[in-house]
């Protein structure tokens, strides 16, 4: 396979700079991006119901139904587009219940009013974001058709708006801020039937919208944690993985606009950023190399099954040898081209034929999966494909494979074109997947069975009164209880782990204070690079290391090590990861160890006296780094250079 060199100017400065970790000037690029933040409410009860906001064991559900759900016109007489896209794949849908659920999720009893302590938790974030809250509170009927709702919308109800918020001082606008019911949690999916778990149904959730202000990636996860720290200081939202849920609208100037969805990881925000830069700079380059190949897209599916009649490949023999496929005239070595981490433009049509359950395989990537190179020649006979060509199979009935392969032709001819405005699924490591498309504005209409609600001049001034400290507050009482400089007092007072850290400094006493900050907010943030889900962290784990910790059971260099340890096993004490990593150790060892060291450098010592403490530190540390305290190895290097100085 010819890899193709990217012939782009924007794209080449970009990816060089960024391999180089030099400053990037995202004005160039146009970036423009805006964040929507969904955040599960701590209420008491559901947002239209009375049952309770916990989740639960699926294997205690009590009761489960089917449904099978239709696009159907909007009140407006139109059928949205991403819901007439959905539509396309008929499915069925399973709902678990439980005996903490009731009628209303099962949509056989009609919602009740407006829960009023989340209106009220969501009156407050509106307020410590600076936004107007509408008089009065409709509910509205959101349109979805995926199953996630089993009355097929979703409601909404705007609380606020125009509010704002900045990071490094550049301003944010915060256009809106809803109150929502969180979707049923999707739990198994086989074929085209989809299980959902009605438990998560109902729970209320505030959705808050930036304006598309963000203009670099540095900025959107400034503007991420700033919201996740106002949510988390009312003391009123959940906690946790899965709690929190970020979209982001990202476009650049030459581009398309996309919509990233279901980021569960705020600290990920940056990297899904710089990569959907990339990658839309790259489908521009690949467009422009298309163009001059004078690359054609021809719509001749071709069945292919005689050719793999004796074959060897597994995933052609599980399709019970039905091959079908197309040939994508001068896409030689596009389709293997790497667009984003681990994924290739390839991988964007796989998504596609992936909608109707079909695989894709190419002749960029051929022969491979056991497919031997005869077949993969006689493929290209068949297609008179020369080695500018690709080749493109997908292995499944007739019916499902010309579903699946119309949408890869379809897409392929979008890359000689434009770059797709699309919303695409978050991958774990800061990838994107393709979802469906944008969807439309004619998406919500009335809900006639909750009455609205007034907001009354009362009810805001108690809520206004009783408001949590602001950020500038806490910003000034952090550097004057723990001297901090204004650098470190405005990372953690902004950080969505303040009350941690706190808890932290409250519970333990010689800990230094950089340290608790510097890992609560740089490290963690460090981790990520390497591939850490450092999501998985909870509290317990922080409050466990910082207590070994202030009883000197490992030395501080070491907490980015147990870190990496119990992100990937959250499950295991932080005792069990000192043992695991290594760093237990017996202090008659550790004293034994540096006497040696020292005993072989007794000459060097005489010469320099007092000064060979640091040069003998160095070998130690090499040791012994972030097993033992560095200060405490210092005080027992010192003493044993005093003795051997005392010898003559
Ligand atoms: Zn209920």
């Amino acid at each position: 396979m010819y890899t193709i060199l990217l012939d782009n100017s924007l794209l080449f400065t970009y990816c060089v700079r960024r391999a180089m970790d030099e400053e990037i000037d995202h004005s160039e690029i146009g970036l423009k991006a805006g964040l929507e933040i969904h955040q599960q409410l701590d209420t008491r009860t559901k947002l239209f119901c009375n049952c309770p906001t916990t989740l639960r064991e699926k294997k205690d559900s009590t009761f489960a139904f089917k449904r099978y759900l239709r696009a159907s016109k909007s009140e407006m007489g139109e059928v949205d587009r991403a819901a007439r896209e959905e539509a396309k794949y008929s499915r069925t849908f399973m709902y678990k219940c439980y005996d903490s659920t009731c009628l209303v999720e099962n949509d056989e009893e009609p919602p009740r009013e407006l829960n009023r302590e989340a209106i009220d938790v969501s009156l407050e974030v509106a307020l410590l974001l600076n936004m107007n809250p509408v008089d009065e509170i409709h509910t509205m009927r959101k349109i979805v058709i995926d199953g996630s709702n089993t009355c097929g919308f979703q409601r909404t109800a705007l609380v606020a708006t125009d509010g704002l918020l900045s990071a490094d001082d550049v301003p944010v606008r915060v256009d809106s801020l809803c109150l929502e019911e969180d979707a049923a949690q999707k739990i198994e999916a086989e074929g085209s039937a989809v299980g959902y778990s009605l438990d998560r149904l109902g729970i209320p959730l505030v959705e808050i919208c930036t304006a598309p202000d963000i203009r670099t990636p540095e900025q959107a996860v400034k503007v991420a944690e700033q919201l996740g720290m106002i949510l988390r200081s009312t003391g009123k939202v959940k906690r946790g993985l899965g709690t929190i849920r970020q979209d982001i609208n990202i476009s650049i100037a030459a581009g398309a606009r996309v919509e990233i969805k279901g980021v569960q990881n705020l600290r990920l925000i940056g990297e899904i950023v710089k990569n959907e830069i990339v990658r839309q700079l790259k489908l521009i380059a690949l467009k422009e190399e298309l163009n001059k190949r004078g690359a054609r897209v021809e719509h001749r599916i071709k069945d292919l099954s005689g050719i793999f009649k004796a074959t060897s490949s597994r995933v052609i023999q599980k399709s019970g040898g039905n091959v079908f496929g197309v040939c994508l005239r001068g896409f030689s070595g596009v389709l293997g081209t790497e667009i984003q981490p681990e994924r290739r433009f390839g991988s964007e049509l796989a998504d596609f034929a992936a909608m109707y359950g079909a695989g894709l395989m190419h002749t960029d990537e051929l022969p491979a999966y056991g497919i031997s190179e005869d077949e993969v020649e006689r493929l290209k006979r068949t297609f008179d494909a020369t080695d500018n060509d690709c080749v493109v199979i997908v292995a499944a009935e007739r019916a499902r494979a010309e579903k699946a392969l119309k949408a890869v032709l379809r897409r392929a001819e979008d890359a000689m074109r434009e770059i797709p405005k699309e919303t695409r699924r978050a991958l774990p490591n800061g990838s994107s997947a393709y979802m469906r498309p944008l969807p439309g504005a004619a998406r919500m209409y009335p809900e006639t069975d909750v009455p609205p609600v007034n907001i009354d001049e009362q009810r805001l001034h108690a809520i206004k009164t009783n408001l949590p400290e602001t950020f500038a507050h806490r910003n000034a009482r952090y550097k004057e209880r723990f001297e901090l400089n204004d650098e470190l007092a405005d990372k953690i007072a902004r950080n969505i782990n303040f009350a941690l850290f706190e808890h932290i400094m409250d519970s333990y006493k010689n800990i230094p204070v950089t340290l608790v900050v510097r890992t609560l907010t740089d490290t963690l943030t460090e981790l990520i690079p390497d591939g850490i889900d450092v999501e998985t962290l909870e509290d317990h784990h922080f409050m466990d290391i910082f207590g070994q910790l202030s009883t000197n059971a490992f030395g501080k260099e070491a907490v980015p090590d147990i870190l990496k340890f119990l992100a990937k096993k959250p499950e295991l004490s932080v005792e069990k990861a000192i043992e695991e990593i290594g760093l237990s150790v017996n202090m008659g060892e550790v004293e034994r160890l540096i006497e040696n060291i020292v005993n072989a450098k007794k000459d060097f010592i005489k010469e320099k006296g007092a000064h060979a403490v640091g040069p003998l530190m160095g070998v130690v540390m090499t040791e012994l780094r972030g097993k033992v305290d560095g200060k405490l190895l210092n005080k027992i290097v010192a003493e044993k250079v005093k003795e051997v100085l005392k010898e003559d």
